[in-house]
């Protein structure tokens, strides 16, 4: 609620300068035009009153200077009141012609510079001291000849008191909706905050926890290995379950790297080392260790690179944990048929593509895979095993390092995965 007050005060603080302004220049120049009447004798009050006026004014724009606007707008509010009211005097012609119009001024610069129940209550002064005035009028009126003024007298008072209840409640309105506004914004930032900081302990709880995870994992790994020695050596037994520990051992702890990469992603905690990267290399140190498996299943690997690519600055690291990802899921899904990694310089950005002629991924399941843990199919994880992760934290990285991870797949035909580069991140070439 204190941004309540500071956004309202703000403006009656505006408002309140813009007044204090106004009314010493006015009546300044009121009094300097009042000179005239003084010095012939004619009407003395044409000079002292708005030179009262001004005195005023200033002493209040000066109180505003020191920093005291509580005693700036008091002083304002109660030299206006008072000129108002000494309207009261003044002969017929001026109350009418300058009375009314000045406290409907008044009305409003009150409403505007006070909180809207005070300014309500001094407009009731103000109304006061206009019906004064009009009771001294009707008072002296001659009703037989003067009953107009005397009736327009009294419905002008009653439009001042009307005024008044007027702004008053436009003025509470103002204060109520932006109170409104300024709970529901503050709530708004709120609940942001909360949500980020319950994002990003979500990213802390998994990173320590894949930590801890890791280390009783690598243990069990490693013993199973050694057991393994000793079913070689005859020193044990079965071999089948041991193979088993060791398959779910190894698949645990592929889950347990990767949930604690796409953490870190989340988290904004991958610090990425930027350097220029020959992508022709890479792809083809890639392909290398993939070929393995790719001869396993009876699948071709190509390479198609385009050398004069280049550099790309990129993290070496992390671009290369992608296209591993890639080139290992095309060969993954593809058997018996051809993977092909492809380097090529388009109009405006720089491509790897990763192109098989394997399972393909229907429609419906395109939009999926890039979520974290979703697999195009249940069946997947039972006939390939993988834990659904890759994707979401390949592209999470691309994005990182300024490009964009893509594909298009026709299920039965074949996947094209496309990582692509703007070409600004090129490292130019000294010719
Ligand atoms: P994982 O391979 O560990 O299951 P990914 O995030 O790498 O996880 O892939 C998510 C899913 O996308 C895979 O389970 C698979 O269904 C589908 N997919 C990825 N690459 C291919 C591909 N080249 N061909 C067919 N399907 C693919």
């Amino acid at each position: 609620m204190t941004h309540t007050v500071d956004h309202a005060s703000r403006f009656r603080d505006a408002s309140l300068r813009l007044a204090l302004r106004g009314m010493t220049g006015l009546f300044g120049v009121g009094a300097l035009i009042g000179i005239g009447p003084l010095a012939s004798g004619t009407e003395p009050m044409a000079f002292f009153a708005p030179l009262f006026v001004f005195v005023c004014s200033a002493l209040a724009w000066w109180r505003y200077r020191a920093g005291d606007r509580r005693q700036a707008r008091w002083i304002l509010t109660v030299v206006s009141v008072l000129y108002v009211g000494s309207l009261a005097f003044a002969p017929k012609l001026i109350v009418l012609a300058v009375g009314f119009p000045l406290a409907f001024l008044l009305l409003l610069l009150l409403h505007l510079i006070h909180r809207s129940a005070m300014a309500k209550k001094v407009g009731w002064v103000t109304v006061g001291t206009v019906a004064f005035g009009c009771v001294r009028l009707l008072a002296t009126a001659d009703w037989a000849t003067e009953w107009p003024l005397a009736t327009g007298t009294v419905a002008q008072v009653g439009t001042v008191a009307l005024a008044n209840g007027v702004l008053g409640r436009l003025a509470r309105g103002w204060e109520e909706a932006l109170a409104k506004l300024e709970d529901a914004k503050q709530r708004l930032a709120m609940n942001y905050e909360v949500a980020v900081d319950a994002s990003q302990a979500k990213s802390r709880f998994l990173a320590s926890m894949s930590h801890e995870l890791r280390t009783p994992l690598n243990a069990i790994l490693g013993y199973a290995e050694l057991m393994e020695d000793d079913v070689a050596d005859g020193i044990l037994p079965e071999a089948d379950d041991l193979g088993r520990i060791q398959k779910a051992g190894r698949h645990l702890l592929m889950l347990v790297n990767q949930v604690l990469d796409l953490s870190r992603v989340e988290a904004g905690h991958v610090d990425l080392v930027l350097e220029p990267i020959d992508l022709a290399e890479l792809a083809a140190e890639v392909v290398d260790h993939v070929r393995p498996q790719a001869r396993a299943k009876h699948t071709e690997l190509r390479l198609d690179l385009d050398d004069s690519v280049g550099e790309v600055r990129l993290d070496a690291l992390r671009i290369r944990q992608v296209l591993t990802n890639l080139v290992a899921n095309a060969v993954k899904f593809t058997d018996a048929g051809t993977v092909t990694v492809s380097l090529v310089e388009g109009i405006d950005d720089v491509q790897l593509l990763v192109r098989d002629t394997g399972l393909g991924i229907a429609a419906a399941q395109l939009g999926k895979i890039f979520e974290p843990f979703q697999q195009a199919d249940e069946t997947v994880q039972r006939t390939h095993g993988g834990t659904g992760l890759g994707l979401a934290i390949s592209r999470r990285l691309v994005t990182e390092m300024g490009g964009e991870l893509s594909v298009c797949s026709e299920e039965g035909v074949g996947s094209t995965f496309t990582i692509s580069f703007p070409k600004h991140r090129r490292v130019q070439q000294a010719s």
